[in-house]
């Protein structure tokens, strides 16, 4: 199946629209990752795209006012970023707001208070309830993602890859936050949500991430990219863990880590890039987890990325740690 550019370019312009129509509960509750997972399948789809200029207000879902007047609103008092105006704070929504704030070059709005969502600014008495990324840190090095407390090594990767964004890694401790990630290392070579959990493509790509954005070597790497070329399937699509069927997203999870271990000639990109084509939504744009389903932003960003990724031409190249294209890094 060839590209649909302008296809996708629609899908994404017509969004919102389409989010109203469709699963609007669902999009609601994930408006600011959908905003994230939208403004960087634009950007890679359009590398010449200046996010201040006037033209990125009619290709975009949301101009650059509304989106940045957005995250302002979705900031929270007792520090961190909630899914939507008046949800609670959690750690992915407040990395996809930076991630945002980095596209739309908005991190210098006096309206973004940056201190409040990385450090404690509460009074003493006030601090227990305080949701930042410091806040999160827990003594064995680990981070929960939001105040129910649950933990796992996607939180970890969300707090040094936000920031690392913001150059503000002083604010947490990192040798315990290293060292327990490196407890969640299965014999396989991967990693899981704890220690001691099932080695996942999604929870490696946050652990390989994490350690590659702090410098810090992979061990085992020959090991784990093993573990990680056995999830190309015939089809050419990649699955998460042993058993499971091929899934575009899982076409980025996989391939950034083959990527950041410097093993991506491991994944036969060519059988790749034609099962990724043929997720296209030939009529609407978009794609989908696998042919013939409904497309949808979440995996649309994906395939693009992985497609990035692989070279593919007319694509933005796109970071391999962050899932941004890398002209905003
Ligand atoms: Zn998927």
């Amino acid at each position: 199946m060839s590209f649909t550019r302008s296809k996708h370019l629609a899908f994404i312009q017509e969004l919102d629209g389409r989010i109203q129509k469709l699963d609007y509960w669902q999009a609601d509750y994930l408006r600011m990752n959908g905003i994230y997972w939208a403004l960087t399948a634009l950007l890679l789809l359009r590398p010449e795209l200046d996010p201040l200029s006037n033209e990125f207000d009619l290709s975009s879902p949301l101009t650059r006012t509304d989106v940045l007047k957005f995250v302002v609103e979705c900031q929270r008092p007792e520090g961190g970023f909630g899914g939507n105006v008046g949800h609670d704070a959690h750690m992915t929504f407040t990395l996809s707001a930076i991630q945002i704030l980095v596209m739309i070059k908005g991190l210098n709005d006096p309206r973004i208070d940056l201190d409040r969502h990385i450090r404690c600014t509460l009074p003493a008495q006030q601090s227990p309830n305080h949701l930042g990324i410091q806040s999160r840190q827990r003594e064995d090095g680990s981070f929960s993602g939001d105040e129910d407390g649950e933990i796992d090594t996607r939180f970890s990767y969300c707090a040094i890859s936000a920031l690392k964004l913001l150059a503000r890694l002083d604010a947490i401790n990192l040798s315990t936050a290293v060292a327990f990630v490196e407890k969640c290392r299965n014999f396989d070579g991967g990693f899981g949500a704890i220690p001691g959990g099932e080695s996942h493509a999604g929870q490696i790509f946050c652990c390989v991430g994490m350690l590659t954005i702090l410098n810090i070597e992979i061990q085992a790497a020959d090991r784990l990219s093993e573990w990680l070329a056995w999830r190309q399937l015939p089809c050419g699509g990649l699955n998460g863990r042993p058993e499971k069927l091929e899934d575009v997203c899982y076409s980025w999870w996989v391939l950034s880590s083959m990527a950041m271990l410097n093993r991506l000639t491991w994944i036969d990109g060519e059988k790749l890039k034609e099962f990724i084509l043929s997720c296209q939504d030939a009529v609407s744009g978009g794609f989908s987890d696998r042919p013939d389903d409904m497309a949808d932003i979440f995996h649309t960003v994906f395939g693009l990325a992985g497609l990035a990724l692989l070279g593919f031409p007319g694509l933005d190249s796109v970071d391999p740690k962050y899932c941004m294209p890398t002209r905003f890094l």
